[in-house]
């Protein structure tokens, strides 16, 4: 489409107006910007960013098509810049547009749960035959939706849109997008119930997607959607259901185990599901009616349920061989789930050296364009070596950098290939034929049985939730001391840097060295930095704190030595006494610092001793008090201004009309709000995870473990996890004092903690060997935990032992 016709498809005008481009990509995100000409980026004003501060960045890097919602300048006039009242309103105008020009089928899915499940088990199964277009992950919602469906065109036999809705109303604009033919309604929960009144109403709004479409799959069980369809002003021309009960057109009549004898109006058969489990049933289901009623015999039904693989709903950053990350995402490759996992690719930026493994994109027409798009996004992503295995890709060598090296098959390439990998980010990208899963079992570092999960996401949460307590000009400092509170200090200083946070916060100068290693740039502040240090400080500009003046004077002179400037932090003490110059210190402070040109008050700040305590509130106020006027004090006598910082995690919840010139946000953004506030607003971010060793029935009178302290009063069952207090979990926790989580229920512990196992008791729990244990995360806490070993979150967190392996992972 040329942005000629979109300007008329969106009711705007121009503010500026270029090259007359032909638009290829819509996008909404300024990270994911990269098609200069042929892009077009819609600015939205979001809960927390918004899109047009990023305009001005895009513009400089050579971005040329935007479409606004408020006044923007456009600097050169090469640029085409649309202003409407409503950005999210455009983007749907024009995914509408595009979909109008497609004459197949296409189906919506909606229902409170397992719309991305069966969207893409359908598309999994209809791909041995079709091409399909659909929402890459669950891009369900008003913004995701027209993403979803813009790339629709001739190419593809069929398209699958997933939506969701949060309020009434929202659903008649996403069916003006899809325009649907097909339906499938999963079924009906209780999320989101906040905006309806009731479960009726929100199903009706559900319903409005499926509208006179020409069919309706769905299960017939539930009567609350029965009477939902049978109110339907205008109803599906056709409905076909599902169910456990005779009235459905498709019923399963008997389960033997997990063999499904299922009936239909013609023909009775049997099929081999590969669970029982309720949740696995009713995903499953639809999409075997789907199937059944499209012409499929149930021997094809089998086939393609047979050889679905789980779906993956998020990337992970997995430790590989050799200093190496690796990004595993091997179950499926079509080009929406390419350029997400080269996205998440290009924001590791823990080396310079991106590499790809990537498949052959099976059943995608026309081959020429869509390898061609391939080689473009190799480029745009800056991957530094291609690894491309499959004969396709092969046939277009020539579009691809001639570092390419080719495979004819996954076998050749393990044969010549994966010991060559060394500090490097690597994404394996394939699909589900090539059986990459080889390829990413080599490269991954055996994982010993214990990790620690970090969920990236919720880190980026909890950074949005604290953001949004800021006034617009508060800087952010994010303390990353022990490596960012146990979390991996430089995975999450990646992520902060991408966040453009303004500082990061360190204890020792190793700490900041390391991250500088690690290719971290932004500024850094080291607390307790000693003279051993300076040659550091100096190579890896990494900036001070000042606290003494026997350390000022050592500090200067080698800084003035080296003929650079110190920018200091110099900490006032008020109360916390631990580090700093008092208040009365201060007048010789200036003094000193005034003889000293080369010294640079960066930031003036202080600590609070209790800013979780509410009982010490008036001693808090007095504290930031004390600094406000002496800090002041100090920068009128230098005749300077400085960045003045006072508040951590619970002082910005706390005293949040003292936020000075920055915070310093530490354990809050690893999901701890200490006042307990702001709490129910964080996500927990790591999950301390284990597995079972072994199980063992134990009679009546038997002990268990060191000490025989572990008394056995009944006949037990006893399970051996690979966890012990030399992984962190202390042995405090001994006799009952912890429990874990196992398949939904607690277990206690019984005996002492070992150094590397222990013992708890499953009596009344359903669980085999190899079981996933949970130590911390949604449940138990690291707060429960923390209580229960009478400490704070913060010494669960950070005893998380060097041993164990972290795991990053994304949405
Ligand atoms: C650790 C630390 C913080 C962060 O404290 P939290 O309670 O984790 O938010 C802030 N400032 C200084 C000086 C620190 O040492």
């Amino acid at each position: 489409m040329k942005l000629s016709q979109i300007f008329e498809l969106i009711d705007g005008e121009y503010l500026s107006i270029g090259i007359d481009h032909d638009i290829a990509h819509l996008m909404t995100d300024s990270r994911k910007a990269f098609d200069l000409e042929s892009g077009l980026f819609f600015a939205i004003d979001g809960l927390h960013h918004d899109g047009h501060s990023f305009i001005p960045e895009l513009i400089k890097a050579g971005f040329q098509n935007f479409v606004v919602e408020k006044e923007i300048e456009a600097f050169s006039e090469k640029i085409n810049i649309i202003k409407v009242a409503s950005s999210v309103r455009a983007l749907q105008a024009i995914a509408e547009a595009k979909r109008a020009l497609f004459n197949k089928h296409v189906v919506a899915i909606t229902g409170s749960n397992g719309k991305t499940i069966i969207k893409e088990w359908l598309a999994q199964m209809l791909s041995e035959k079709q091409n399909i277009c659909k929402s890459p992950k669950s891009f369900n919602s008003q913004i995701g939706v027209p993403l979803s469906v813009w790339p629709l065109s001739d190419a593809h036999d069929l398209g699958i849109f997933e939506t969701g809705i949060s309020e009434p109303g929202e659903m008649t604009s996403l069916k003006r997008v899809i325009q649907p033919t097909h339906g499938i309604l999963t079924n009906i929960g209780s999320a989101h119930e906040q905006y309806f009144t009731s479960i009726e109403q929100k199903l009706d709004e559900k319903l409005i997607l499926f509208e006179a479409i020409d069919q309706l799959y769905y299960c017939n069980d539930n009567p609350l959607i029965n009477e939902g369809i049978g109110r339907m002003k205008k109803p599906p021309k056709h409905k076909t259901s599902w169910g456990f009960n005779s009235e459905a057109d498709l019923q399963v009549a008997k389960k033997e185990g997990s063999f499904f004898i299922l009936k239909s109006k013609t023909e009775t058969f049997t099929l081999k599901l590969h669970s029982v489990n309720e949740t696995y049933v009713e995903n499953i289901m639809h999409c075997i009616c789907f199937a059944y009623f499209n012409g499929w015999s149930p021997s094809e039904i089998q086939k393609g349920i047979d050889a679905l693989r789980p779906i993956k709903m998020r990337l992970e950053l997995k430790k590989g061989i050799n200093q190496t990350y690796i990004i595993d995402d091997t179950y499926n490759n079509d080009l929406a789930g390419l350029e997400i996992a080269l996205d998440f690719l290009s924001q590791q930026k823990h080396y310079p050296q991106k590499s790809l493994i990537l498949s052959d994109i099976p059943q995608s027409a026309p081959k020429e364009s869509t390898y061609a798009r391939v080689a473009e996004l190799v480029q745009e992503k800056d991957i530094t070596q291609l690894y491309a295995i499959g004969s396709e890709l092969a046939d277009f060598k020539s579009l691809f950098p001639s570092s390419t090296k080719f495979y004819p098959t996954t076998e050749d390439f393990l044969q010549h290939s994966t010991d060559n990998f060394e500090k490097e980010v690597v994404l394996i990208k394939g699909a589900r034929s090539f059986g990459f899963e080889q390829i990413a079992k080599q490269l991954t570092e055996r994982i010993h049985r214990t990790v620690l999960e970090i969920d990236l996401d919720a880190v980026t949460h909890n950074l949005n939730v604290y953001r949004q307590q800021l006034k617009a000009d508060t800087k952010l400092l994010i303390m990353v001391k022990a490596l960012a509170y146990g979390s991996g200090g430089s995975e999450i200083a990646h992520l902060l840097q991408f966040h453009k946070v303004d500082y990061l916060g360190v204890a020792y100068v190793d700490e900041a060295v390391q991250l500088r290693k690690a290719g971290i740039n932004l500024p850094i502040m080291v607390i307790n930095p000693s003279e051993e240090d300076l040659p550091n400080l100096v190579t890896y500009n990494i900036e001070p704190e000042i606290y003494s003046f026997a350390q000022l004077k050592v500090f200067s002179e080698f800084y003035m030595k080296k003929g650079i400037e110190l920018k200091g932090h110099f900490t006032i003490n008020t109360g916390m006494n631990r580090l700093g110059f008092d208040p009365e210190d201060l007048e010789a402070l200036v003094n000193e610092i005034k003889h000293l040109p080369h010294v640079k008050v960066q930031s003036l700040y202080t600590h609070l001793a209790a800013s979780d305590e509410a009982e010490h509130k008036s001693f808090s106020l007095q504290q930031l008090q004390t600094f406000k006027a002496y800090a002041e004090k100090v920068e009128q006598q230098l005749g300077i201004k400085t960045i003045k910082h006072a508040l951590n995690s619970a002082g910005i919840v706390a005293y949040s009309e003292y936020q000075f010139d920055m915070v310093r946000l530490g354990i809050g953004l690893y999901g701890i709000e200490p006042s307990g506030n702001l709490q129910h607003e964080l996500k927990s971010i790591s999950t301390l995870k284990t597995v079972i060793s072994q199980i063992r029935n134990v009679k009546k009178g038997e002990t268990i473990g060191y000490g025989r302290k572990g008394k056995v009063t009944k006949n037990m069952r006893i399970a051996t996890i690979a966890i012990g207090y030399a992984d962190g979990f202390s042995r405090i926790f001994s006799n009952g004092n912890g429990e874990v989580m196992l398949n939904g229920q607690m277990a206690k512990v019984i005996g002492n903690v070992c150094m590397d196992m222990t013992m708890i008791d499953i009596s009344n729990i359903e669980a085999e060997e190899g079981d996933t244990v949970i130590i911390f995360g949604e449940k138990p806490t690291i707060s429960d935990l923390a209580k229960k070993a009478k400490t704070i979150p913060y010494e669960i967190l950070t005893n998380v032992s060097d041993r164990v392996k972290r795991v990053y992972f994304a949405e």
